[in-house]
């Protein structure tokens, strides 16, 4: 069977589970080998945690470079490993860094890239939804590697535990991936709900809070669920743009999307449309949302979202 990279995925939001989704989505196409990329000393265990999914083996590479000249380091060291092991394919998360990343090793390598796959076959071809969602692509590379990224929550992923294999390779970084330096770089302040991209409920605000994310905030926490919020209400300033859904936002795809005061715009869609199960809340019933709603309801978020708060909460006690 080929043999199938992904690279470990430690710099989204819900790394652990986006790189079970990798795992998942490259089994299909071969044996699946992890790379963790690690800061020096740090290698063995970020290595440990690379342990769900259909991980055959672990190539952890150290290198303090990683830190001090990121993506082009990181992409450099790919390469490397790329070009000795001539893998299949390189599956890697499709946010921004992990684009920038297989961006830079599809040009290293000479390999073709796909950006933003949904679903990916046992023969390389891969799914893409573009247009805001609303038209399905099918592509495949034809170079012996392929380089895919691949959208977080877009694949089940399996969550049976692994014990992979585990090796070091020591590499050198090239000089022409130091051009620049990282001087300094501040972790994302973490708050007490799920983060977005994982939470397996999410309910989101839109321009029908009119700046007031109180009652939605409260439903939230009563579920255990993080919150999101349409553009219209983090333009607004109401809500910070990291929780913004929607093709210029975060993909979601959880159990349950409660969608209160938000219209169903195509790029809002685009961002939540493969929810399990999806409910507005909306007092216009001809809004565009309820074409995809399993559950609607129809009237004031600011009368619903309380008593469906206290609702939640009386059954709970
Ligand atoms: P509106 O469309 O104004 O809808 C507000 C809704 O609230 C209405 O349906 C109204 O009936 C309802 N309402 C009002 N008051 C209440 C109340 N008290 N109780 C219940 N319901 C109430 N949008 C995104 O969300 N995410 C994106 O990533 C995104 N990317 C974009 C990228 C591009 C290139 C473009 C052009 C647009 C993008 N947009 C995105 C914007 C998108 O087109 C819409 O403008 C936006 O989604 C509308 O947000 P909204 O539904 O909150 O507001």
């Amino acid at each position: 069977m080929s043999r199938t990279f992904i690279l470990a995925d430690f710099y989204a939001e819900a790394s652990t589970k986006t790189t079970s989704e990798l795992a998942t989505a490259a089994a299909r196409i071969g044996d699946v080998t992890a790379i963790v990329l690690a800061p020096a000393g740090k290698g063995a265990a970020m290595a440990a945690t690379v342990n769900v999914g259909p991980v055959a083996s672990v190539i952890v590479v150290e290198s303090a470079d990683f830190a001090t000249h990121g993506v082009p380091a990181m992409a450099d060291a790919l390469a490397q490993l790329t070009t000795t092991h001539s893998p299949t394919a390189v599956l890697i998360a499709s946010h921004a860094m992990g684009k920038e990343i297989a961006g830079r090793l599809a040009v290293a390598t000479n390999s073709g890239i796909i950006t933003d796959a949904v679903d990916v076959a046992a023969d390389r071809s891969c799914t893409q939804l573009v247009f805001g969602g609303s038209t399905t692509v099918h592509s495949a590379v034809n170079t012996s590697t392929a380089v895919i990224t691949v959208r977080p929550n877009s694949v089940e992923a399996s969550t049976a535990a692994s014990t992979p294999a585990v090796e070091t390779a020591a590499i050198t970084i090239a000089d022409h991936a130091k051009g620049a330096t990282i001087t300094s770089s501040q972790p994302p302040v973490k708050g007490g709900r799920p983060e977005l991209t994982e939470a397996n409920i999410v309910v989101s605000g839109g321009r029908g809070t009119d700046g007031n994310f109180a009652p939605v905030e409260a439903f939230a926490d009563e579920l255990g669920a993080a919150v999101g919020a349409s553009r219209a209400a983090t333009d607004a300033g109401w809500y910070p743009h990291s929780h913004q859904v929607g093709q210029t936002g975060k993909t979601v795809s959880p159990q349950l999307y409660v969608a209160c005061g938000i219209s169903g715009a195509i790029q809002h869609r685009a961002g939540m449309q493969t929810s399990k199960t999806i409910v507005v809340v909306n007092k216009d019933p001809e809004a565009p949302l309820f074409e995809i709603a399993d559950f609607g309801v129809i009237g004031d978020l600011f009368a619903v979202l309380p008593q469906a708060t206290q609702g939640v909460h009386s059954r709970k006690s």
